[in-house]
């Protein structure tokens, strides 16, 4: 029988039969500071005979995020030194991150603002906090996107996001609004006819990144809260973490970037992993990256390539770290033997 709630602790996860009772007493830790919420219908997808299971590595947890290494931190990406208002990241010129909440439908073991989201986190933004917020981007016409994230921002009740909407469709300045979320494949029934209605405004364009990992995300039911979006007016890209064991070879990768596509959702970010504490186990080496691109091209639509993104730590922000195919007079092609360029 499927839970028909999110489970939020280790006793409901061991009643559920994803955690063997006997590993309890050494995750308490683990839930002590981290937080934990696994939806019914990701608890449904875990398989919990399969020790490698894909789905448990993202949600279950684990010993191993007591272990920090050197260069972990609580900020991987440097959110906080470039935050004018509380609740605002303006990093790039032309748009903002809004984190409108630090709740989530679901906790992921990788999160690289673990140290800010759950029932413990920095919480939802006040109605002053919203105040200021709104006040920044209003004042500034350079501010063309505005990014809703969070924690998840499509948690919150279609008021709550309709309210947003209609305050930034009054900011003449701000023509996209993009918000990130994992709640189509993690709570699909939650994306109803009046979500979706409430993340659209009169002449704004409304973006949807969704976050998925492993291609048994991608369900039917996540499928058609997709379709919902797409049908109703909304563009989608994805994004995806690089996580060891999880996505971090050609066949699943491309197979999730085959079901985004069959979507209408546009590959759009696969991001190398941050330094976020306790998440050593799950990170890949960007050589080992490259070498799943590599076999990406070619063998994968050009549709189905996502950008290999690093958020350099510090607030340094985002670059494309490859693999590259040009050399000094030779490019390498997609089987990989290298060609001259210009050829002789
Ligand atoms: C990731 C991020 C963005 C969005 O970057 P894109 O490359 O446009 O997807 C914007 N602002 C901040 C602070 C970010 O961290
Ligand atoms: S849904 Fe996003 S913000 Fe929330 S825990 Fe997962 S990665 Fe972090």
């Amino acid at each position: 029988m499927p839970p028909v709630k999110t489970l939020r602790t280790l006793d409901e996860l061991a009643d559920a039969g994803l955690i063997a009772p006997g590993r309890l007493p050494a995750l308490e830790a683990v839930a002590a500071r981290y937080a934990v919420a696994v939806t019914p219908g990701m608890a449904e997808l875990i398989d919990a005979e399969d020790a490698a299971d894909p789905i448990a590595a993202q949600f279950l947890p684990r010993e191993e995020e007591l272990v920090q290494g050197p260069l972990e931190r609580a900020d991987p990406i440097g959110d906080e030194a470039h935050s004018p208002v509380h609740g605002v990241v303006h990093r790039y010129p032309d748009r903002v991150l809004l984190k409108l909440t630090h709740t989530c439908a679901v906790y992921c073991r990788f999160c690289f603002r673990r140290e800010m989201v759950g029932p413990e986190g920095h919480g939802n933004m006040s109605p002053d906090q919203l105040d200021a917020a709104m006040a920044y981007i209003a004042a500034r016409p350079d501010i063309w996107e505005v990014i809703v994230t969070g924690g998840d921002p499509l948690v919150l009740s279609p008021r709550r996001l309709r309210e947003t909407m209609d305050r930034l469709a009054a900011i003449p300045h701000v023509k996209i609004v993009r918000f990130h979320t994992r709640i189509p494949v993690v709570t699909p029934e939650a994306v109803t006819d009046a979500l979706v209605a409430a993340l659209r405004a009169p002449g704004k364009t409304t973006w949807v990144a969704l976050h998925a990992n492993h291609p048994r995300e991608m369900t039917a039911a996540a499928r058609a809260a997709c379709a919902r979006l797409v049908d109703g007016g909304v563009a989608m890209v994805s994004q995806t973490v690089l996580l060891k064991g999880v996505n971090d070879d050609p066949e699943t990768l491309g197979a999730l970037m085959r079901a985004f596509v069959e979507t209408r959702i546009k590959p759009y970010y696969l991001h190398h992993m941050d330094l976020a504490p306790g998440t050593g186990h799950l990170r890949t080496s960007i050589a080992e990256g490259q070498t799943v691109m590599r076999a990406m091209r070619g063998a994968f639509s050009g549709l189905c390539q996502p950008t290999y993104i690093l958020d350099i730590p510090d607030g340094h922000g985002k670059v494309p770290i490859g693999p590259g195919y040009l050399g000094d007079g030779v490019v390498e092609d997609p089987a990989g033997r290298s060609r001259a360029y210009p050829p002789e």
